[in-house]
């Protein structure tokens, strides 16, 4: 053996001593990362939100990830506001986010309208989330420009006939609640009015306190503090029953007005990624739960006319069914109305 033979005879072991150490590492740092649970120290855990900052769909969020701090164990959640497509391009982005836990969704009653109201979302709401719970349901008020002639429902149904050609109706584009209780409004009507999307009511009440909307129908979370401060006008709730906080409770519900059928309340959920361990969905339904029954945050939404989610739907499995029906109740309503965003 040459000392040539030699040196590379000793090269060699030392490389294959090298690539198995290094495989030995990357083993150990693997087996590692899987064995993380969530929450991951020192990685941010995002809410994404579908629509605008300030809207109610935000605030709710916002809310939420202020609250579930403490129970989740983590110091601080982001809330990112991802706009577009009524709130499809938010919800594909969490349907393809890793499923360790660090991104959810809060998204509301579009996770079972939109399939019906685009026939392309991108994402499949049966298998491509794991549902985490759900949180509250909101009625819908119909508002007005503050320099609406009308002064009650009747008044402005009368404008509406006389004006239907030039009158518009703002919403939270294709998809949306607001979208959703515009058609119903305009079904239970049999007129056809005028639609200015938006990407969340927060820029659609701008425009409606302006002037440069006439109509929008929304939450009570988002139109309370503008009815209060006499910023818009309030016609009608969708409940089945008045509302009893000071704000709304001269406000008639549609069936008093004779509007038949035209009830609707808009329920939020949150939802991750599918493949989130068991143990990652039970850690963040049981936070919810946590937030859920605080009296802090309960009465703040309730003064907001919300009324949290106390019964089965609480649970994953049993939030997954009520989503799965309301596609059912409501994919029909869609279709009759023919309307697509595509
Ligand atoms: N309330 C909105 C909707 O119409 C969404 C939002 O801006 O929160 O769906």
């Amino acid at each position: 053996m040459t000392c040539q033979h030699d040196k590379r005879y000793v090269f060699g072991v030392v490389q294959k001593m090298c690539v198995l150490g290094l495989a030995a590492m990357a083993f150990l740092f693997a087996s590692q990362v899987s064995a993380q649970t969530f929450p991951i120290k020192d990685k941010p855990v995002t809410i994404v939100v579908p629509f605008t900052a300030g809207g109610p769909t935000d605030r709710l969020a916002r809310d939420m990830a202020e609250a579930l701090r403490k129970p989740l164990g983590v110091n601080s959640i982001v809330v990112e506001n991802v706009l577009g497509a009524g709130g499809a391009i938010a919800t594909q982005k969490v349907a393809r986010a890793a499923p360790d836990g660090h991104t959810i969704l809060i998204h509301h009653i579009g996770m079972a309208t939109m399939p019906a109201l685009n026939r392309n979302p991108g994402f499949q709401v049966d298998t491509d989330f794991t549902f985490l719970g759900m949180i509250h349901e909101v009625p819908m008020t119909i508002v007005a420009r503050p320099t609406m002639e009308a002064n009650d429902y009747k008044q402005l149904s009368a404008w509406i006939s006389k004006n239907k050609d030039k009158a518009n109706l703002g919403n939270a584009g294709v998809g949306s609640a607001s979208h959703l209780c515009g058609l119903l409004w305009q079904a239970a009507m049999k007129t056809e009015l005028a639609t200015i999307p938006y990407k969340g009511v927060s820029m659609a009440i701008t425009d409606l306190m302006g002037g440069q909307i006439d109509l929008l129908c929304d939450q009570t979370s988002n139109t309370m503090a503008y009815i209060e401060g006499k910023k818009v006008k309030a016609y009608a709730v969708t409940s089945p029953k008045r509302l009893t906080q000071p704000v709304f409770s001269t406000l008639p519900t549609m069936q008093e007005l004779g509007v038949k059928g035209f009830q609707i309340s808009i329920w939020h959920g949150a939802y991750g990624p599918k493949g989130m361990s068991a143990d990652t969905q039970a850690k963040w339904n049981a936070a919810m739960r946590t937030v859920l029954t605080d009296p802090a945050f309960v009465k703040k939404q309730q003064d907001m006319g919300a009324v949290m989610i106390s019964d089965k739907r609480i649970e994953p499995a049993e939030h997954r069914k009520f989503v799965l029906s309301e596609i059912n109740k409501w994919s029909p309503v869609i279709k009759a109305a023919g309307v697509y965003a595509d």
